[in-house]
């Protein structure tokens, strides 16, 4: 079965105004109508109408790194599903900064993943482990709970839903995980896909893979099987890099 792939920028909280307009039209220039990769880009949450408003009529998405599940209300400072889906197509939910930083569970994510796609988004549902859950073996349990909390009354699951794998230990770190760890962790990722919905929907899931993604190393962690895509947080902050990873995507992918 054949899964595009997608590859996301997370600029995190990262850019001012002017040079996210500038990394913005940038990556229009480089990067719009590239064949055979959909590539997403998710600026801080004030610049979503510039990056709509940027990359209107181009194939470059725009997606948000959060969201709230509650559509409206006494809710200060959170953003309804209700209010992005009119500027963005996709949102991040789950990013391990989200579950650590700041403490969001693997239910909040659930209701934030049902909220999404009851309004037609496409989720980034981010999943990892932390270092100590690896080295104690613990990894495929910590991702299965990730995904069963956060797929909880999800039915169907959307044919090519996203999922990013991005282990904790490899995310801002420049610990890049081998090709091989990711391959192995993505697969084991499918095989719970699977476990819940079937076959078919688990091969049609694309997983992507997260932390310390660059230039270099995307075309080796893309010729991987299950590896369908990269959420790529510092090196999508310079139009350079993250052009040169879409590239790398689009060609290890032909
Ligand atoms: C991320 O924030 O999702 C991420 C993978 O960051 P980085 O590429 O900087 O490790």
């Amino acid at each position: 079965m054949a899964r595009t792939p997608i590859i996301g920028g997370n600029w995190k909280l990262n850019l001012g105004r002017t040079p996210a307009r500038d990394l913005l039209t940038a990556l229009r220039a480089s990067l719009d109508g590239i064949a055979g990769v959909e590539v997403v880009v998710c600026p801080p949450a004030p610049w979503l109408g510039d990056a709509a408003d940027i990359l209107r009529g181009s194939s470059i998405g725009v997606g948000a790194q959060n969201v709230y599940w509650q559509p409206q209300g006494a809710f200060t400072g959170e953003v309804s599903a209700a209010l992005l889906a009119g500027v963005v197509d996709y949102v991040i939910v789950g990013h391990s900064e989200r579950r650590h930083v700041f403490h969001e569970t693997a239910e909040e994510t659930n209701k934030k993943l049902q909220t999404v796609l009851g309004l037609g988004m496409q989720p980034f549902f981010a999943v990892g482990e932390l270092r100590e859950e690896r080295e104690s073996g613990r990894t495929n349990d910590v991702l299965k709970r990730q995904l069963l909390v956060g797929f909880t009354d999800i039915e169907p699951l959307p044919e090519g839903f996203v999922v990013a794998y991005e282990p904790v230990w490899a995310i801002g770190t420049g610990l890049t995980a081998t090709p091989e760890i990711a391959q192995q962790t993505c697969a084991d990722i499918r095989a719970i896909v699977a476990g819940r919905y079937g076959e078919a929907t688990a091969e049609a899931c694309r997983i992507q893979y997260g932390g310390s993604a660059n230039a270099e190393n995307a075309g080796n962690l893309m010729s991987q099987p299950d590896i369908d895509g990269l959420l790529v947080g510092g090196a999508a902050l310079q139009a350079e890099s993250f052009t040169a990873i879409c590239k790398a995507a689009a060609a290890a992918t032909v």
